[in-house]
């Protein structure tokens, strides 16, 4: 089928859709300039074992490691700009179309676009809490620039300051995952953008959406065991398709 028929296709489920869901993962934000963290392609992963820097357990015994390892991506991710895809999730929502964007990314870029309900499976960059007295700061320039110095950043007690990220070896925030399960459950759509499914247990979500009757459109570069479960599947880049999708739909809104 042409693209421009599939574009179509998308665009009249989520026209009818009543209650939508979004999902979206390291691809929606390549081309804002961010690295894929947990894919062994990303090139993060040459010159460190992800296991030795980015887990829980690494983080307890040699929290230096962990803050030599992100140093480089505290500035990535502060000059990082929402791309099109981005903006497209922002506009379906103010256009009354989306309910939620469930994202894998700890980026802030939804937000940063104007979408406002966004639920963060992996956790996010804003705050950090205390390993020991669990005292919660939010990571402002002082703090950033501490980790540019080189330092690890400590909570008034002593005790190390972790972002709030989700490392390897971690459970998902749970309020946060048991919120995305019921959207799951409760929409008739669910659009999946920019993920290759593959990190459990975030990637069962939009399985769960269709488990539970929901129409699904999927768009990501490469295929994925999701793709015979959609009934829409675009094989390109989110930044460009989004966009397009969104024009569509608002032209059917206006007919
Ligand atoms: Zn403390």
């Amino acid at each position: 089928m042409r693209l421009e028929e599939k574009i179509k296709q998308g665009a009249e489920l989520i026209h009818q859709s009543r209650r939508m869901a979004a999902f979206t993962g390291a691809g929606h934000s390549t081309t804002s300039g961010i690295p894929d963290f947990r894919s062994p392609d990303s090139g993060l992963w040459e010159k460190h074992d992800p296991m030795l820097v980015a887990s829980i357990w690494a983080f307890r015994l040699n929290p230096k490691n962990f803050y030599d390892w992100i140093r480089p991506m505290v500035d990535t991710l502060r000059n990082a700009e929402p791309n099109p895809a981005h903006d497209a999730l922002a506009e379906l929502e103010q256009l009354g179309h989306l309910q939620v964007v469930i994202t894998q990314n700890i980026d802030d870029l939804h937000q940063r676009a104007g979408s406002r309900r966004v639920l963060e499976l992996h956790g996010h960059l804003r705050e950090a809490t205390c390993v020991r007295c669990y005292k919660k700061v939010s990571v402002d320039p002082a703090v950033e620039q501490r980790i540019r110095n080189g330092q690890v950043p400590r909570c008034e007690c002593g005790g190390v300051m972790k972002p709030d990220v989700i490392l390897f070896g971690e459970q998902l925030p749970i309020r946060v995952l048991n919120q995305a399960m019921d959207e799951a459950r409760r929409c008739d759509l669910i659009l999946v953008a920019g993920s290759s499914l593959e990190v459990t247990p975030a990637a069962d979500i939009p399985f769960l959406a269709v488990d539970s009757g929901a129409k699904a459109i999927m768009v990501n570069l490469e295929p994925t065991a999701f793709d015979s479960r959609a009934d829409v599947v675009i094989h390109g880049d989110v930044a460009e398709i989004l966009p397009r999708l969104v024009e569509t739909v608002s032209a059917m809104d206006g007919r």
